[in-house]
């Protein structure tokens, strides 16, 4: 299998899970709380993420006036823009691919979801990953990051006074 194809597959599955069992508790997304999904196969690293409205652009109703649809606009270009965001060590060598953001607004929440992909020169060089994440968006709090590798999955909190992690991608 190509594989682009195992990685779609694999965070598709991930996503899937996650999707319904959001799907039972709709207004369960906790503001300052987002969820970074990433999987890493040998050069290519994809990566979901979702963030809450209120911690993107401090509201979570449709964007309606100008004001707001200015304001959307404006966070989903800093969303797409994920090399300033999400950093791996510079000698993995990782390069953005592709951005694509939404904003949804459904019940009264509203959240962002992105989707990148990065290719890496030196994927076994990839020792951690930090977070200027929280200098470009001051009200988010915690990033619940999902990590898929050949070796499995782990999962890391990662908080706004020690935004970064370390791990072993040939694992
Ligand atoms: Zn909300």
């Amino acid at each position: 299998m190509p594989r682009t194809l195992f990685l779609g597959v694999l965070l598709s599955l991930f996503v899937a899970g996650q999707a319904s069992a959001q799907h039972k508790h709709q207004k369960a997304h906790v503001h300052g709380h987002s969820a970074l999904n990433i999987a890493i196969e040998d050069a290519a690293v994809e990566m979901e993420l979702e963030a809450p409205g209120a911690d993107i652009v401090g509201f979570e109703h449709h964007a309606e006036s100008a004001e707001d649809k200015a304001a959307v606009k404006a966070a989903k270009a800093r969303l797409a823009d994920a090399s300033a965001l999400f950093r791996f060590t510079a000698a993995a060598g990782c390069v953005q691919k592709t951005a694509e953001v939404e904003f949804e607004a459904e019940e009264g929440h509203a959240e962002f979801h992105a989707h990148y992909v990065f290719e890496c020169a030196a994927p076994d060089r990839i020792e951690n990953l930090s977070f200027p994440f929280f200098e470009v968006f001051p009200s988010s709090e915690e990033l619940e990051v999902q990590l898929i590798t050949s070796g499995g999955s782990h999962g890391y909190d990662v908080e706004r006074d020690s935004p970064g992690i370390t791990f072993d991608a040939t694992n």
